[in-house]
């Protein structure tokens, strides 16, 4: 009776951003960028003066998060308003990414934003991008792939992005932020990032957008 999902979790910069919306794109499913909920509450709370170590507050910010996707042509990924102002590339700067590895350490956070993303699990079904979707979020979600890449692809894939995207940036100081960002989010106590027992993992290292997504579809069983 429950749509299905399939969850993507891994660490950033292994493609699954990208490949999530693909794999929802040909299903012609819905896609859920949890990391964005993650990204939008530490904005939030920037905006309203609330400390990253200010638990109480973070939680009332993550529960009380005005946002939409809104859908953009296909393969595109979804503009993201904040009580109504677009931050899409606002929320997607190395800062916001690490400012949203901090809250997304509290579990009551993490608590406040579990519904809100179960909700998107609706007919005709779900692709849910993220660190804990298939251990915590959709524990039953009957396709589970974790996807990863050694860290140095990770930062190399990054800094290309970065740069097409006109932002100067140093790969080595990347590589390094990368490196105490996967730290965080694997050694947290509250949703570390981990393979569920019953995922399949793909290692995207070496591998084109296009192969990964082969694999993906092959795991998804609808290759
Ligand atoms: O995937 P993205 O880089 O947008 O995620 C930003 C941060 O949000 C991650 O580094 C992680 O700490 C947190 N996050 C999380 N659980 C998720 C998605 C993201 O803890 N499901």
């Amino acid at each position: 009776s429950k749509a299905p999902v399939i969850t993507v979790d891994g660490p950033g910069g292994s493609g699954k951003g990208t490949v999530t919306q693909m794999l929802a794109r040909k299903l012609g499913w819905h896609l859920l960028d949890s990391g964005a909920l993650y990204r939008l509450t530490a904005l939030a709370a920037a905006r309203q003066g609330v400390a990253l170590d200010d638990e109480p507050a973070l939680v009332r910010v993550a529960a009380g998060l005005d946002v939409a996707f809104m859908p953009t042509p296909p393969g595109e990924p979804a503009k993201v308003l904040l009580a109504g102002e677009d931050v899409t590339s606002e929320i997607r700067t190395e800062t916001c990414g690490d400012n949203a590895s901090k809250v997304a350490v509290m579990q009551p956070v993490r608590d406040a934003l579990l519904q809100r993303q179960r909700d998107f699990r609706v007919a005709p079904g779900l692709v849910a991008d993220g660190r804990d979707m298939g251990t915590v979020v959709f524990p039953d979600a009957p396709v589970k792939i974790f996807l990863t890449a050694s860290a140095e692809e990770r930062a190399r894939r990054r800094y290309n992005q970065l740069k097409e995207a006109g932002v100067d940036v140093n790969i080595d100081a990347l590589l390094e932020e990368i490196r105490v960002r996967d730290e965080r989010d694997m050694n947290r106590s509250a949703a570390p990032l981990k393979p569920a027992d019953d995922a399949q993992v793909i290692d995207s290292t070496g591998l084109s957008i296009e192969e990964v997504l082969v694999r993906c579809m092959a795991a998804a069983g609808q290759a």
